[in-house]
């Protein structure tokens, strides 16, 4: 039996501890905050991520906390359709996916994970400063001065991971010169949009605002604004407080349907969009990277935490397949099958943003014909299959 310590209860951490729940090996969960509160607004989940629900064991309870959002819109500052492509409309994104795609609420995901992994099974108040992998076994220094004992350390810790320092001895955030401000709002009071079951990104020049539907009937819109800028990023922080009114004011030529969603959606702090610099390697003797502390990305592809779960799901198929023999045979199997990918995925999330800010010309008729065909454009991303 492995001892495999999983640092970091977040999206990757749960959903491998989840996926490893009848496995012979003893996995233990250690999370730096003191208590589980769960967090976050709505979140996007495409078929690569929810073709993994069965196996983590969230199937059911997400079907059942969910709704299917019937199209994606892409309209300009005056509301006018720029592009479209169907999602549940017609049951086109199932027939072409074989799965649907879900709008769920953070919160949902995050408290259906924790059902699977057990809040008992979970260490909290263990911060991980430092991991010594120099001798018979990983030892992990946690911030209340004791240690504790394994043989696999898998670094789920987020962008600002401990982990990777082992790992690599460059890699570290980057910040994209980018921010975001996101909160929820009723769907009810907001009657000017004209299409409240799909979702919509409203694009002007260097900023763009996002909203789509989460939870079972619609009932909530999240709503993300996105903006170029700042150019550094001043604070240890990433997430800090903002003045919400002052957001508004610079979409006040916007569509009314705009207007509406800064009235109802309270965005009361400014998060610094960074990703992670390229990593030689995923891994190093017994410590492995998965999620953002091993390609944190920005989140236009909304694929952050479902691409975790890709990285959980192929890291538990290598720990559990006894024909890979040793630690290094396994790891290198991950990395083979993942981390072109999650390159992939953080470059071309970081081209989207530039796309959805273009100034107006001729080079927002080009964007607006690759976004009428997303099927064709992206069905590597969402077409996606473990193959470990
Ligand atoms: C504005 C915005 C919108 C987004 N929208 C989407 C979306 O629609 N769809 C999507 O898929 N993704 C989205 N994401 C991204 C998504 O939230 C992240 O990519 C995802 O949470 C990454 O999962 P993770 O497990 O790697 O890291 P995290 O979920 O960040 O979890 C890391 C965990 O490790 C813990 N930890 C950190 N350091 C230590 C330590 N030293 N010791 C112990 N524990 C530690 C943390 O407390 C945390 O619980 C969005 C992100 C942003 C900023």
């Amino acid at each position: 039996m492995t001892r495999i310590a999983v640092i970091g209860a977040g999206m990757g951490g749960l959903a491998f501890a989840a996926t490893m729940r009848n496995s012979r090996h003893d996995v233990t969960v250690y999370e730096q905050a003191n208590e589980l509160t769960e967090l976050g607004t709505g979140i996007s989940l495409w078929a690569n991520g929810t073709r993994l629900f069965a196996e983590i064991g969230i199937a059911t309870s997400m079907a059942e906390r969910s709704c299917e959002t019937e199209a994606a819109y892409f309209r300009n500052e005056d509301g006018s359709v720029a592009a479209s492509q169907r999602l549940a409309r017609d049951n086109w994104y199932r027939q072409e996916y074989g799965l649907p795609y879900y709008g769920a609420f953070r919160t949902d995901l995050q408290a259906t994970l924790l059902d699977v992994v057990g809040r008992e099974n979970i260490w909290l108040g263990k911060q991980l400063t430092r991991l010594d992998d120099s001798g018979e076994e990983a030892t992990l220094y946690w911030a209340d001065g004791t240690q504790n004992a394994a043989d696999l350390v898998v670094g789920a810790d987020g962008i600002r991971s401990v982990v990777r320092q082992t790992v690599s001895d460059t890699a570290h955030p980057v910040f994209t010169s980018n921010s975001a401000f996101r909160g929820l709002a009723k769907t009810a009071l907001l009657d000017r949009l004209t299409e409240p079951h799909s979702f919509t990104d409203w694009m002007g020049e260097d900023m763009h605002v996002l909203n789509f539907p989460i939870g079972k009937d619609f009932k909530y819109q999240t709503i993300v604004v996105f903006m170029d800028g700042p150019e550094k990023w001043e604070h240890d922080a990433w997430r800090v407080p903002a003045n919400a009114s002052a957001i508004g004011k610079k979409f006040a030529h916007w569509h009314p349907a705009v207007g509406q969603l800064f009235e109802h959606v309270n965005l009361a702090e400014r998060w610094g969009m960074f990703q992670v610099s390229p990593l030689s390697s995923w891994h190093r003797g017994r410590a492995v990277l998965i999620g953002d502390a091993a390609h944190g990305m920005m989140p236009h592809h909304g694929q952050g935490a479902i691409s975790s779960f890709e990285d959980a799901i192929a890291l538990a198929h290598v720990i559990n397949d006894d024909t890979l023999s040793s630690v290094a045979a396994k790891f290198d199997a991950y990395e083979r099958e993942r981390k072109a990918r999650g390159e992939r995925i953080q470059t071309s999330s970081r081209s989207v943003n530039d796309c959805l800010h273009l100034p107006a010309g001729a080079a927002r008729l080009e964007r607006n014909r690759v976004l009428n065909e997303l099927g064709r454009h992206f069905s590597w991303l969402h077409g996606y299959k473990v193959g470990v």
